[in-house]
């Protein structure tokens, strides 16, 4: 039951998520309460949750100090990664199914369970030790959505090495760019991997990379056969994953890692620039995403979770492979797309595998709205109790529609904010404890710290709208960018002294609810009103006519900066002058004359990352005519689609 106007809707937490959760509202504030006031003693106590093996006495050194970042959690302690997402679970669940995998086309599950996770880890973690990879090493994994993918990950955790996940659909350049910044000396891959359809030579594109010049760290490449196809071979450097692992010993024991030893290198998504290599440690890593993973989607043991984010990402670091299996909990992977052979393939898999809890972004939720109905034809989604966002601001649109069709009124919905520097979740609702507002992220998860600020760095209090940033660090912050620690510093602490700088923009309403505007540098200044675009956005998508919105800002001689707005019209739905002035008339309405759109362009498709973020910065370029210098382009998805826009730039009006 909701609340208030279509706009300011609260949905209240329901008196069963209440008793069913792990914390409610007043359990949520005294936590929340606690974790700030005294950190290190909420963080000594809920540093237990993973398996230490010399036990940390020693919780927290940070300093945000822009001439000296060092941040630090549990750092007197030892542990291993893998050995906590497996070792642990034997006794008591050897036997039950850690991945459920299901293939792009319909057909038979593959279900592995933790016993098996186990052993294929361990032969995995033998045959890389005997190809020479040590302690430190850099491992790039360039795999499709396979278990394979995830026995990696993990085996490089359990002797390590240093995992360096790249997503399977990027370019053999995009590649060879993030093995020459890390240094990778082994490279895993499959043949290929197989997306809608569609195959992706793997192998071939892993030769190609390896032919650049620069490259002189990679000694081995790893090939998992996949597909069976044909693919060439280079005896003195492919080694089969599959002949390595077969006389390789069932059993490897987990190396004793330092809390602040690396546990892995991962390249943000490149929505505002080029792509930073995060580097995130073990100890705070392991305990904030598992103990996210647990209470903002109030997992219970025996639920079926799935996040469909794909490995190459930081949400398919801590939501596909380490929050859910330091949990012990099974995980659903799918190899595909979420509209491959039709567009309700999601739904079709909650019902196949009785599905919990659904984990997307809401590019994936935009894409399923501008389909209706059909996006669930033909299934139940019974056994969904908890859907999550995460990746973009969600228009309340998408949430109502997520809401309704998707979880048919019955799932509470946690808006997810964070980034790959962050680890895990920050701003989150939880379930049992938080009345839901869509759009918004809402609050802070135990021992966040975030503020506003504005642009000369003081502190806004109460309601108001500003630069978010995070005061003190959190277990799961990332220590530095890979090779480049003053990029870190200077991305992160110097525009506010002291303080973690997100790069978002934020509003913070009356009840201290957190709204993400959109990133600091879309915002835009019309006639000196700054706007982020989160919001006009949100309004273009609340007409049903309209499936995506993008705006940016462009010159206009006497409002300084005019609003510029690219639209995707649902499918079906035909272009035509007159809805682009029924249009300008809506967001008159919906926010005021201040935010009338100066110039609409169609627009069949946007700009995304392979992560699926519109690349405003890509758009403003566009809008303003300037085609020659895109910036880095390499993490975007579909190219052609940005011809398309400057073909059409001049239709826009
Ligand atoms: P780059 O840092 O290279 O520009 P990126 O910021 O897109 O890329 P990610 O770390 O994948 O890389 O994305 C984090 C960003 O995604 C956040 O800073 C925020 O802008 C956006 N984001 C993530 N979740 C949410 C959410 N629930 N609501 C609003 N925005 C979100
Ligand atoms: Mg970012």
């Amino acid at each position: 039951m909701s609340t208030g106007t279509s706009h300011g809707t609260v949905y209240p937490v329901s008196p069963e998520l209440k008793v069913r959760s792990l914390v409610d509202n007043e359990r949520y504030l005294a936590m929340y309460q606690q974790s700030i006031i005294n950190p290190e003693g909420f963080w000594r106590e809920h540093g237990q949750r993973i398996d230490w093996f010399n036990p940390f006495t020693k919780v927290k050194k940070v300093s945000f100090d822009d001439h000296f970042v060092d941040i630090n959690w549990f750092y007197d302690g030892t542990t291993n990664a893998s050995y906590n997402c497996l070792d642990r679970h034997l006794e008591t669940r050897g036997d039950q199914v850690a991945i459920i995998w299901e293939p792009d086309e319909e057909g038979e599950a593959r279900k592995v369970t933790y016993k098996e996770l186990h052993e294929q880890v361990c032969r995995f973690a033998n045959a890389l030790k005997s190809q020479g990879v040590r302690q430190g090493d850099v491992v790039a994994i360039y795999m499709p959505m396979i278990v394979e993918a995830i026995v990696a990950m993990q085996a490089c955790s359990r002797i390590g090495a240093v995992h360096s996940v790249v997503f399977g659909g990027f370019s053999p350049e995009a590649l060879a760019g993030r093995i020459i910044d890390s240094s990778a000396k082994v490279v895993i891959t499959a043949d290929e991997g197989v997306r809608g359809g569609k195959k992706i030579p793997l192998k071939e594109n892993v030769d190609e990379a390896l032919t650049h010049p620069s490259i002189k760290s990679v000694e081995k490449v790893i090939v998992y056969r996949h597909t069976q196809a044909d693919i060439a071979w280079h005896d003195h450097r492919d080694v089969s994953w599959t002949d390595m692992t077969a006389i390789a010993s069932p059993y490897c024991q987990p190396r004793e890692m330092n809390a602040e030893d690396p546990l892995f290198i991962l390249y943000t998504s490149g929505s505002t620039g080029k792509p930073k290599g995060v580097l995130h440690t073990t100890g705070g890593y392991l305990v904030y995403a598992s103990m996210t993973h647990e209470y903002v989607f109030d997992y219970k043991q025996g639920e079926v979770f799935w996040c469909n984010a794909d490995v190459g990402w930081v949400t398919g670091h801590s939501y596909v492979t380490y929050g859910p299996l330091l949990n012990g909990a099974t995980l659903v992977m799918h190899e595909g797309l979420p509209n491959y052979p039709e567009v309700n393939r999601i739904s079709k898999i909650i019902d196949k595998h009785n599905v919990n809890i659904l984990y997307i972004a809401p590019t994936a939720i935009r894409a399923l709205m501008a389909e209706g109905d059909k996006a669930v034809a033909g299934t139940s989604r019974q056994s969904l109790r908890l859907l999550g966002t995460v990746g973009e601001p969600i228009n309340p649109e998408a949430w109502h529609w997520y809401y309704k069709t998707v979880g048919e009124e019955r799932c509470a919905i946690v808006d997810t904010w964070w980034q790959t520097e962050t680890g895990a979740a920050m701003l989150t609702p939880l379930p049992g404890a938080t009345d839901l507002k869509p759009g918004s992220a809402t609050r802070p998860f135990f021992g966040v710290q975030p503020a506003l600020v504005d642009n000369a760095g003081l502190l806004i209090e109460g309601e108001g709208e500003g630069n978010l940033v995070i005061l003190d660090s959190w277990p799961g912050q990332a220590r530095t960018v890979f090779g480049d620690h003053d990029r870190f510093i200077q991305t992160y602490f110097t525009h506010f002294k002291g303080m973690y700088t997100t790069g978002d923009g934020a509003r913070r309403d009356k009840d201290g609810y957190y709204w993400i505007t959109g990133r600091v540098d879309d915002v835009l200044n019309v006639s000196g009103h700054r706007m982020g675009t989160a919001e006009i956005e949100s309004a273009m998508v609340a007409h049903k006519s309209v499936a995506e919105a993008a705006v940016v800002g462009f010159p206009h001689n006497i409002k300084g900066e005019g609003i510029y707005v690219y639209v995707t019209l649902n499918s079906g739905t035909e272009y035509s002058d007159e809805l682009k002035s029924n249009l300008r008339q809506w967001v008159r309405k919906e926010i005021g004359p201040i935010a009338t759109p100066d110039i609409i362009q169609w627009a069949p498709g946007l700009p995304k990352t392979r992560s699926g973020k519109i690349m405003r910065r890509i758009l403003r370029k566009i809008a303003s005519g300037d085609y020659d210098n895109l910036g880095d382009t390499s993490t975007l998805a579909d190219p052609t689609v940005v011809d398309h826009l400057i073909r059409d730039r001049a239709l826009a009006s």
